[in-house]
């Protein structure tokens, strides 16, 4: 008995006769590649390596901007926000070079995609020609964009190169947001109708398909993003999309480690994780992948791989349904949070009367809220402090309440706690809201002031 494409298989008489639905569509693979794996040359080759191995599979392969493309051109935006419109230019022309000797050591002189590039980075130059848009965030979407857009190109055509057939795909002609610029909400239906009308054709071709991360469209054809990081987020929607078999992201540790090795040491690699708690863990700071990743992925029960693109070999961590083992400690430390207290001026009972202004207001904004506590007048709520809209929020409500804000303080998460890891973390912090439920422990954290003994005196 022979099998053919998609699960179909030939009986002795040579008749075909299909398989279960299911059985077809678990044939894709989704594959993530973020900055760290796409750094420079040698990073690229090393991908290609680990694409090597997959040559047999049929592989959605979704790749960010390059190394840390994203943050600078963060900063063209801010330039040409400024209206110094000659900075902006010659920031964008830094990123394009670095990208063009990236090439160079790719590429033969005069290869296509050297002019594919070009054409892509055109699209940003035009936003610069024209003053700053009076919307900021629909402006750094349109310029942003680029670094994912470019990456995709070369990779793509790398990987041509290198004797891996891929077609390359707009992600943009997928994913359908609303449009909330910099923080786009996908719009499922309208995606996955689209996915229908494209990918599948895309999927019986030869070869790899590779697309960007972090990036959508409006209704009206205008690039959204889905918010810092979002890239792992892509690949969970081209998974969910294609009912992949797997998920794999490929990152610089070998796996989700107990804390981020940036700041701890004594970190252990967790071999399998629960779906459940990878969304504790992500939405509460531990960066290694982007917290909404995990629910279409769960929805669908399609594992997710945390591989290391360093040690391939390596069996990294898989995040499925019902994971049994006892947990250790885990912490997970956000930066940048703002505490507000809100109390209302007319003495009114907070709860009863304003909480629901209140989180419409917070939803409008878009502000991620990570822990609150409410008083009969007040409301106490830490959020992460992007940009100016905890200010934008106040503004708002200034008029009805009174707000004590402070900023520049941490969140840390221990879930799976002992008092002993909970109180070195602490030591030496002053800390400003707790918050304790079964094996989880919350606290929001300010560095103590150094006092010196001259002021004290
Ligand atoms: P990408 O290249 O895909 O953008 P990121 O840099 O966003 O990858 O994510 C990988 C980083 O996440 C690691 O280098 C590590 O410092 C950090 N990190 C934070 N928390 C954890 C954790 N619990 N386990 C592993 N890595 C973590
Ligand atoms: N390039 C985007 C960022 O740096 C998206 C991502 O890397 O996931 O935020
Ligand atoms: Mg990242």
């Amino acid at each position: 008995m022979g099998t053919g494409r998609f699960g179909a298989q030939q009986n002795q008489n040579g008749a075909w006769r299909s398989l279960k639905v299911d059985s077809m569509k678990k044939t894709v693979k989704v594959f993530k590649f973020g900055g760290a794996s796409l750094k420079d040359p040698d990073a690229i080759k090393n991908v290609a390596s680990i694409l090597e191995r997959f040559r047999k599979e049929k592989l959605i392969i979704v790749v960010s901007a390059m190394g840390k493309t994203t943050n600078a051109l963060e900063k063209v935006v801010g330039a040409h926000n400024e209206g110094n419109s000659d900075t902006a230019r010659r920031l964008l022309a830094d990123i394009k070079s670095a990208h063009y000797s990236i090439m160079d050591a790719l590429f033969e002189p005069g290869d296509e995609a050297y002019a594919l590039v070009n054409d892509t980075f055109v699209e940003s130059e035009w936003v610069l020609d024209e003053p700053p848009h009076e919307n900021y965030d629909f402006m750094y979407d349109q310029i942003v964009c680029v670094g994912e857009l470019v990456a995709s190109r070369i990779v793509t055509a790398y990987l041509n190169r290198r004797g891996l057939p891929t077609q390359w795909l707009d992600a943009r002609d997928i994913i359908l947001t609303d449009d909330i610029y910099r923080e786009g909400w996908v719009q499922w239906e309208e995606t996955e109708e689209r996915f229908a009308r494209k990918v599948p054709a895309m999927l019986d071709a030869p070869g790899f398909i590779l697309t960007q991360g972090f990036i959508g469209t409006t209704n009206e054809n205008f690039t959204t993003t889905l918010g810092r990081e979002g890239s792992d987020y892509t690949a969970a929607i081209f998974s969910y999309l294609s009912e992949a078999d797997s998920m794999t992201i490929w990152k610089d540790v070998p796996g989700v480690l107990t804390a981020d090795p940036r700041i701890f040491d004594n970190v252990a690699k967790l071999d399998r994780l629960s779906y459940k708690e990878a969304i504790e863990m992500t939405y509460y700071g531990a960066k290694v992948i982007h917290p909404k990743t995990i629910k279409p992925l769960q929805n669908k029960s399609i594992p997710l791989y945390v591989k290391s693109f360093v040690d391939p070999d390596g069996a990294g961590t898989v995040i499925s349904n019902d994971v049994e083992d006892p947990y250790p400690p885990m912490v997970a430390v956000e930066q940048n949070q703002a505490l507000m207290q809100i109390s209302t001026r007319d003495f009114s009972f907070v709860a009863e009367h304003h909480i629901s202004q209140l989180f419409n207001l917070i939803a409008d904004q878009r502000l991620q809220v990570n822990m609150m506590q409410n008083s009969a007048i007040s409301f106490s709520v830490c959020v992460n402090d992007i940009d100016d809209k905890v200010l934008r929020f106040i503004a708002q409500i200034e008029k009805d309440f009174k707000v004590i804000l402070d900023r520049d303080l941490q969140l840390i998460t221990v879930r799976h706690y002992t008092e002993g890891v909970l109180q070195n973390l602490i030591g030496g912090k002053i800390v400003m809201m707790e918050e304790r439920s079964r094996g989880t422990v919350q606290v929001v954290v300010k560095d103590v002031p150094v006092i010196s003994w001259k002021n004290v005196s």
